[in-house]
């Protein structure tokens, strides 16, 4: 289901109410989320930052028509499980920003492939939170996001922008991100052209290039799970041969 106008229809509200949540994370996409507002002068006529622990003061969380999230939930802390208790009660959508948040990003990174530490497991995307599952609308890639992206996404967000929104949407069901991503839903489909995007999408510089080939390579070790490569390829949303993701 699509983001709907009805999902901002509350009481008499002329402005979109916003909140920013912390899970476990370095809030790197919080400020990443804060960089964008240099950029958002001209939305800032519709939307209320109402909730933020780094730029609001209040100690209580009021209802909002969005919410974004970031970082893991801690499933062995009580304040986690509260605050998503009433996370999911008090916004009408949620969007996961980062890959923490989305797919647990860092916080599943183990080394030569092998399974994650126990400890490792104790930390799950928000994707993941039964009691979210059900708000959660978007996920938003990156470690962290580009504050223009977040930007162009929050603008999509307040136009109803279906299209632009569609890959987020897919995303939020995303099992898992790496730069197998790329190598399953890309290049052995044979959509792949070559462009490097996804190579410079990459933080961890996970990804390569293969001028001999003409594609990216990729090295597992690096990859921290973020999602960029993915979602920054030009080809991986093509309809032909099939869908992908
Ligand atoms: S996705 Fe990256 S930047 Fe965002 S909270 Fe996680 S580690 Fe930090
Ligand atoms: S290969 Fe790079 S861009 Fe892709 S998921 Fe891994 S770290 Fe992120
Ligand atoms: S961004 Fe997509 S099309 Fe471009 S090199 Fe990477 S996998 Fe290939």
């Amino acid at each position: 289901m699509f983001f709907s106008k009805e999902d901002f229809i509350f009481e008499d509200d002329l402005k979109v109410k916003v909140g920013f949540f912390h899970f476990s994370s370095c809030s790197g996409c919080q400020v990443s989320f804060l960089d964008m507002f240099e950029d958002a002068v001209e939305i800032l006529d519709t939307v209320e930052l109402v909730y933020s622990n780094m730029l609001t003061k209040r100690e209580t969380i009021p209802r909002m028509h969005v919410a974004f999230a970031e970082g893991t939930l801690c499933i062995e802390d009580k304040r986690h499980l509260s605050l998503a208790r009433e996370l999911a009660e008090k916004a009408n959508i949620i969007v996961t920003v980062g890959a923490c948040a989305s797919f647990g990003g860092i916080r599943r990174l183990s080394v030569g492939s092998q399974p994650p530490q126990p400890s490792h497991q104790s930390f799950i995307p928000l994707t993941e939170v039964e009691i979210l599952k059900g708000k959660i609308k978007y996920a938003i890639p990156g470690c962290p996001p580009n504050p223009s992206l977040l930007y162009n996404f929050m603008l999509a967000l307040l136009e109803v922008n279906e299209d632009f929104l569609q890959p987020f949407e897919f995303m939020a069901s995303s099992k898992d991100a790496s730069g197998y991503d790329v190598v399953k839903e890309v290049i052995n489909k044979g959509l792949c052209v070559g462009c490097g995007t996804c190579v410079t999408a990459c933080p961890a510089r996970a990804l390569g290039f293969n001028y001999t080939y003409g594609k990216p390579t990729f090295n597992p070790l690096f990859c921290v799970h973020c999602g960029s490569c993915l979602a920054a390829c030009p080809q991986s949303f093509k309809p032909y041969p099939q869908p992908v993701y």
